[in-house]
């Protein structure tokens, strides 16, 4: 992740992936494409610990292996594991290198998971910026929405994430959700299906 990034992110969630990111030694082991989850997941994970008193759950490390995120925690019980558990799930459709939809693919005798037009390049570290807290909040709602929705039930929930709504056509909600359009209309649906609307 490029440092300005890294920093910003161990900045707004210290509690979940604590001091030793942002001084460096260890920092998010992916690359920026991937922020976005790993700031909602964060924020939804620490909404919890608070509202239950639980034990401080925080990140021991996070990567990219095999083309997808892999979170590995302290203290996170069977909740908060749904929904890091989500996102290493959702990663997995989502461009590592920028955020867009994408799908995991070899190269160079590498797993990455890319978007078309990131996939046949070497690593270029864009750059983003950390998501506004607007824009963190829809994502953080939607994945809490959807993971409520399936009674925190991560594969049925990652397998509606990845199929074809069929309110979308022959789009998925994962391809949706990198920009605040598509969070505001997956959440929308989301909504319509649980109040049983048709949409
Ligand atoms: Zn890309």
């Amino acid at each position: 992740m490029t440092p300005e990034l890294d920093t910003a992110l161990a900045s707004r969630h210290s509690k979940i992936y604590p001091s030793h990111y942002i001084d460096g030694r260890f920092g998010f082991e992916c690359m920026d494409g991937w922020a976005d989850l790993l700031d909602a997941a964060a924020g939804l994970v620490q909404q919890h610990v608070d509202a239950i008193g639980a034990d401080q759950v925080f990140a021991r490390q996070v990567k990219e292996k095999f083309g997808s995120l892999r979170i590995y925690t302290w203290n996170a019980d069977e909740r908060s594991v749904a929904i890091f558990d989500l996102i290493e799930g959702l990663s997995a459709s989502i461009c590592e290198e920028c955020g867009h939809p994408g799908t995991i693919k070899e190269h160079n005798g590498w797993l990455r998971c890319r978007c078309p037009a990131h996939h046949m390049s070497e690593v270029v570290h864009i750059g983003r910026p950390l998501p506004t807290e607007q824009s963190a909040s829809t994502l953080m709602e939607l994945l809490n929405v959807a993971l409520k929705f399936f009674d925190y039930n991560v594969l049925p929930c990652l397998r509606w994430f990845t199929q074809p709504a069929i309110a979308f056509g022959s789009t998925t909600p994962a391809s949706l959700i990198h920009s605040d359009e598509g969070r505001t209309r997956t959440l929308r649906l989301l909504q319509q299906l649980e109040f049983g609307v048709l949409p």
